[in-house]
């Protein structure tokens, strides 16, 4: 099975051809990062711009660099959300071109799902399963006992741990996206602030970063007024200990409880070098397999979403000429 995937959610235009779920034939990723750089964050309006204006040349670039005919095609794989409405519609627009000039299936695949599967690349999918889903826009806990199935267990209920990463970067005067300067500070720095950890309610496997996120904030303005200085390593290392304290404490006990004995990491936090660490760690003790996957498949990509492509379209789901971008859409609970 050849599957083409399409990704446009946010400031990637992406495309990517995948043999049986697991075989990268192309994976042509085109980043919009330094458009978006000086506004310190995505800018809807410049996005969509560039996928448009990319999308037919990463398209082309895809089918040239696989050796792939569109007739070899068994399927188009795309976004459908969560996303940026305007960019999430450049290709889904794209999809349908391809999918009906050619008369092959059409399969709406959601964001995250695609993220998860990026796993199932690097190492074929067994369940039951734990997913830690660490993004830019998602933080989530997701269970599965089977392909297609995503059982949400927990989730933020404010600021995404990547968004976290970021406004704090942003109050430390660190370039957007500051996730990797945090990251590597922290390298360098003591855990020496007292901060918060959000464990929420006993049994909850709910996030919460909006908390901790104030508390560097306040501890900075705090700082200043008493004409103190604070080494920045220390913030950093102090926030991110917070924050992996969290998320694998949780992870792990969220496993324990639903008995799994695989966990895997995905979004592009996954490239965070404490957390890689600790987690590997923790499920080394727990006798538990982590796959993590390399970091070219963490960020946004199409092979993931061709590789979710190719499950969904192998449990026989497709989408109709109604398929349209969907900004809010939730996790979906596939069952043919
Ligand atoms: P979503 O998938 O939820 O729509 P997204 O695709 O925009 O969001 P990703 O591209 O998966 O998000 O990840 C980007 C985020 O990862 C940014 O917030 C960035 O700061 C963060 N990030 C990248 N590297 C690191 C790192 N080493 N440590 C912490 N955060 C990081
Ligand atoms: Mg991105
Ligand atoms: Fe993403």
């Amino acid at each position: 099975i050849i599957i083409l995937g399409i990704e446009t959610s946010c400031d990637e235009t992406a495309v990517a051809v995948v043999k049986n779920g697991r075989e990268i034939l192309s994976n042509i990723v085109s980043s919009q990062m330094e458009s978006h750089k000086r506004f310190g964050g995505v800018v809807p309006e410049i996005a969509s711009r560039h996928h448009v204006e990319q999308i037919t040349t990463i398209l082309e670039e895809a089918m040239e660099e696989a050796n792939v005919s569109f007739d070899e095609l068994d399927g188009i794989a795309v976004t459908e959300g969560p996303g940026l409405v305007g960019a999430l519609l450049i290709g889904v627009n794209a999809a349908k071109a391809v999918a009906f000039t050619q008369n092959k299936p059409l399969i709406g695949v959601h964001h995250i799902a695609g993220h998860i599967y990026a796993n199932h690349i690097v190492e074929e999918l067994t369940f039951p399963l734990l997913t830690l889903v660490v993004s830019g826009g998602h933080t989530e806990l997701v269970y599965m006992e089977e392909h297609g199935v995503f059982h949400v267990i927990g989730e933020t209920r404010d600021d995404a741990v990547g968004e976290a990463y970021d406004k704090v970067a942003r109050t430390l005067g660190l370039p957007y996206p500051g996730g990797p300067h945090i990251d590597r500070l922290s390298q360098e720095g003591e855990p020496t602030i007292p901060l918060p950890r959000a464990w929420l309610e006993p049994n909850s496997f709910d996030f919460s970063f909006s908390g901790l996120k104030s508390a560097v904030i306040n501890t900075l303005h705090n700082a200043k007024q008493r004409g103190e200085e604070i080494p920045v390593e220390n913030i950093a290392a102090s926030f991110q200990d917070s924050v992996i304290d969290v998320l694998v404490t949780k992870t792990l006990k969220a496993a324990e409880e639903k008995k799994v004995d695989r966990i895997l990491l995905a979004g592009g936090v996954a490239a965070n070098k404490g957390l890689r660490e600790q987690l590997s760690t923790k499920c080394e003790e727990a006798g538990i397999k982590l796959t993590i996957p390399p970091m070219s498949l963490c960020t946004d990509n199409a092979a993931m979403i061709a590789s979710a492509g190719t499950i969904f379209y192998e449990l026989g789901y497709r989408s109709n000429d109604q398929l349209n971008g969907q900004p809010g859409l939730e996790l979906p609970k596939i069952k043919p």
